[in-house]
């Protein structure tokens, strides 16, 4: 390794790190750009629920993806980030030293409910739903039921893709509320009616615990089921609470305008991970942000390397595409400050849509890396960010 060249190590090769990297690329610098991943292959955490009732999701081998274009990919297990040695801990290997660092290690499922940990499963990545497959087929042979928590996209996509899949099986969806509150009314009565043609139980309820074979409600009502996915929330990947950074109510590390790690000048922090502010408004965890916040993170680094001025994050929300299976979906369109505007697709057209966007974040990904061409691009707020004045020095 040619140590005169600054070296750039990003954390993580999902949606985020990936695009980082891309965006590292255009560096006029040389650099040694080392990308660490505990797995080998870029999955689609958005098909995660696809992969679940068998689908095949199309996946990228990182090593040839990124050793074309001379970056570094190192399949290895991270344990800790150091900021003040500039230093990442990785399991089983030594300890790997950086100039700067992009922190895009993303969300894990947050299994907060009693029992949650021992009984029920949730989405976290292929190889985990995968392994949940064949149980998943043997129950819908035995019209098994499997009761899927929680109110939000995740929980709302795993059980229609599942009720559409194997209509055998009996479904139950619990959640606090029936009620989505970012769908207007025509938008939540279409998806109303889909999860009532699937046949659907909906149950509202405080979820008080998972036992055995049973989710259990604060009024005591106990509902049974052969299999529990516990679809109730995310949050930030552990490491930086184990690297005993600060981190927030979800163990996201807080960041600047310019997606830089408070306190810091050489550590940038993007995606799921990151506690951003657009206008006063947190941005939300997701593959729409992930990417953006990416892109700005690979190009913030690059122009400090370069001694150039860094660009404050901008961007603007348009839609929330939810898929029901794969005949159906609702985008809800939204301003660009995420509130849900008048404007629905439903059906055929909504399908076209969220499937498009599915597939363009993986093309967009994969040939950015390839091409060196910038070819994603994103909305922004539409309103000129407000940033606190940057050490644009190391
Ligand atoms: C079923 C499902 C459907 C979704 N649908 C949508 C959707 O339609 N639209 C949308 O905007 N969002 C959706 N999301 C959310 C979206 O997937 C995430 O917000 C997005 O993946 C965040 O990207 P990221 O790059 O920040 O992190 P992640 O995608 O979480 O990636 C983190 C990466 O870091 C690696 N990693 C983590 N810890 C370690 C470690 N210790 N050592 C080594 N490597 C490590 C992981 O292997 C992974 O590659 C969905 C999520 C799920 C689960």
């Amino acid at each position: 390794m040619n140590t005169s060249k600054p070296t750039v190590i990003i954390l993580g090769a999902s949606y985020a790190g990936l695009m980082a990297c891309a965006r590292l690329l255009h560096s006029k610098k040389p650099l040694n750009i080392i990308v660490i991943d505990g797995k080998s292959h870029f999955e689609q955490k958005i098909r995660l629920h696809e992969t679940l009732t068998g689908q095949h999701t199309q996946t990228l081998a990182l090593s040839p993806l990124l050793e074309r274009r001379g970056v570094t990919f190192l399949q290895a297990y991270i344990e800790k980030l150091d900021i003040h040695n500039q230093q990442i801990t990785l399991k089983d290997l030594p300890p790997l030293s950086y100039d700067y660092v992009i922190y895009a290690l993303g969300s894990v499922p947050h299994q907060h409910i009693k029992g949650s940990a021992q009984f029920a499963h949730s989405l976290h990545n292929k190889q985990q739903v995968t392994s949940l497959e064949s149980k998943i087929r043997t129950l819908a042979q035995q019209e098994g039921r499997i009761a899927v928590l929680g109110s939000g996209l995740t929980a709302i996509e795993t059980c229609t893709e599942l009720a559409a899949t194997f209509p055998s099986l009996k479904i139950s969806l619990i959640s606090r509320q029936l009620k989505q509150t970012n769908l207007v009314e025509k938008a939540q009565s279409h998806l109303d009616k889909v999860l009532e043609n699937y046949g659907i139980d909906r149950h509202q309820g405080t979820i008080q615990a998972i036992s055995e074979q049973a989710v259990i409600l604060a009024d005591d009502q106990k509902i049974p089921f052969d299999l529990c996915l516990d679809c109730t929330g995310m949050v930030a990947n552990p490491v930086a609470r184990h690297s005993q950074l600060a981190v927030d109510e979800q163990g996201r590390l807080t960041v600047d305008g310019y997606l830089r790690l408070l306190g810091t000048n050489n550590v940038f922090v993007a995606g799921d991970a990151a506690r951003s502010e657009i206008n006063g408004e947190l941005i939300r965890m997701s593959c729409a942000t992930a990417m953006p916040m990416g892109a700005q993170a690979g190009i913030n680094v690059a122009a400090l390397i370069n001694h150039r001025v860094l660009q404050a994050f901008n961007f603007g929300y348009f839609a929330r595409f939810t898929s029901l299976g794969r005949k159906q979906a609702i985008v809800q369109f939204s301003d660009r400050a995420d509130q849900s505007t008048r404007w629905v697709a439903t059906d055929y057209l909504a399908c076209l849509y969220k499937e498009w966007i599915c597939k363009m974040t993986v093309a967009m990904i994969k040939w950015e890396l390839i091409t060196g061409l910038t070819l994603y691009f994103w909305s922004t707020s539409g309103v000129s960010t407000v940033v606190e004045p940057a050490n644009q020095n190391r």
